[in-house]
């Protein structure tokens, strides 16, 4: 039952920067998995108009972070709880939980180096992923990948895991998010008074390859970073390869470690751009062919186009472009139907965005209060924070700079014009900046 409960909380995390705050708290959280089996995740709710509701508004999101998240859920039902009640009397065998219990390590076949097209905003990092698939345990150790959300990062771990199950099968390799990394430190600790000899260290040190995806959720978690430590020590001394993936650059990580990010410096820390026009067009053209979509160039260049920011994005437009045409009853959807189809995610919708959601985004980011964010402190962990949502708020919403001023406690218009220059100024200079206002801009136009 343990799997099972995992899988929906990375569900959830999906899921939460896919629907509104308010669709989330309300229908989403409702929520509950109960059951397994033969594919399909049990959820209870606890009334019919909840459940009608929810499958009204979420069910393709719902079923498409389930897919990302395991190769062996294909489907979900919603139940209420007196069908749930009723289903368990009738249904109720022990094989569910087995079948939950098995480790979920199972790399997604279509993440491979192949399907991965190379431009100039990865190639290093595809370099680099590529050696590390092909020679293992050599220099490049630990690889840190980072970048921005949906650009490829968990990917190319997938592609590397691919390819080494492939070429040397008897190497034990382990893929973990950094939020199942916690979880099992935390589970092991439950069930073991022995620390040393507790399941956890039994599974992560009794391995060749370890990868911990979006590590940096591990600021939030002090213990869990301790022991990761060791685990890396561990690892790293008996020659194991370690790759790593994040958000941000080891330093950007807040309350990491001094020396866990020096353990991040020894390797090799490689960073993933937003793609240029062709690269786009290319992974369109690539999904288009791999998912038999029936697409007009013409739609592709469109999308290529409009969509600079996220592949995942992308894709996610790519395939309601599909589903479109098909809802239509046609082989392919015409120019003026996708921008028909595409009119409220393609522009950004300004009247919708209000700048509590820019803010409450810059918060989640960061890993900031909004109170010290909109407030009089001025250390650089909260200045350039409150700099860059200024900047934001100016860029995306059409508000006079007072009003933006007096967002944040009551400060005067120059203090706007002056934050909204120096992040101009930082973007133009350092693409890394780029990246965190692109990933906020996408972050604050989801929410
Ligand atoms: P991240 O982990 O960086 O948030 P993902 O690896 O989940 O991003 O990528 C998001 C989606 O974009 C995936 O479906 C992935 O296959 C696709 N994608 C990203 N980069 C490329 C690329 N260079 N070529 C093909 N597909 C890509
Ligand atoms: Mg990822």
């Amino acid at each position: 039952m343990q799997k099972m409960k995992e899988i929906w909380q990375e569900i959830l995390k999906i899921l939460q920067n896919e629907v509104t705050a308010v669709s989330f708290d309300l229908w989403i959280k409702a929520l509950e998995p109960f059951d397994f089996s033969e594919g399909v995740l049990y959820l209870s709710i606890t009334s019919e108009t909840a459940k009608n509701r929810v499958l009204k508004l979420h069910k393709e999101q719902i079923l498409k972070a389930l897919k990302k998240v395991s190769d062996e859920v294909t489907d979900f039902k919603i139940m209420t709880i007196d069908e749930k009640d009723s289903f368990l009397k009738e249904n109720k065998t022990n094989e569910a939980d087995e079948k939950i219990n098995r480790p979920i390590n199972n790399f997604n076949p279509k993440y491979t180096f192949d399907s991965f097209v190379v431009g100039n905003s990865n190639k290093f990092v595809y370099a680099a992923a590529r050696g590390v698939a092909e020679n293992p345990f050599s220099k490049i150790n630990p690889l840190f990948i980072y970048g921005g959300v949906g650009l490829g990062k968990t990917h190319l771990l997938h592609a590397i895991g691919n390819y080494i199950k492939d070429k040397n099968p008897e190497l034990k390799i382990i893929y973990a998010t950094c939020e199942k990394f916690i979880y099992d430190y935390v589970e092991g600790l439950k069930n073991s008074k022995d620390r040393v000899n507790s399941s956890f260290r039994e599974k992560y040190r009794n391995l060749d390859v370890l990868m911990v995806d979006d590590i940096q959720f591990i600021s939030k978690a002090t213990a869990t970073q301790e022991e990761f430590f060791h685990t890396f020590n561990d690892l790293y001394q008996n020659n194991k390869q370690i790759i790593i993936a994040s958000d941000r650059p080891p330093k950007e990580i807040a309350t990491l470690e001094e020396r866990l990010k020096s353990r991040f410096s020894m390797g090799l820390i490689q960073d993933i751009q937003t793609p240029d026009y062709e690269t786009r067009l290319a992974i369109l053209q690539k999904k288009a062919q791999q998912e038999h979509y029936s697409i007009d160039d013409e739609v592709l260049f469109y999308i290529a186009e409009n969509c600079d920011t996220n592949i995942r994005e992308m894709e996610g437009i790519l395939s309601k472009v599909h589903f479109y045409a098909n809802l239509l009853g046609k082989e392919s959807a015409t120019m003026e139907e996708v921008q028909e189809a595409l009119k409220d995610q393609i522009r950004i919708n300004k009247q919708d965005l209000i700048p509590e959601r820019i803010i409450d985004c810059v918060c989640q980011y960061y890993s900031i209060n909004k109170s010290d964010l909109i407030g009089k402190k001025k250390n650089k962990e909260i200045v350039e924070p409150r700099q860059i949502c200024i900047y934001l708020i100016c860029e995306m919403l059409d508000l006079p700079l007072s009003s933006i001023g007096q967002l944040f406690g009551g400060r005067d218009h120059t203090t706007v014009i002056h934050s909204r220059e120096k992040i101009t100024n930082l973007i133009k200079n350092n693409s890394r900046y780029k990246t965190i206002v692109n990933d906020l801009k996408s972050m604050a136009k989801r929410s």
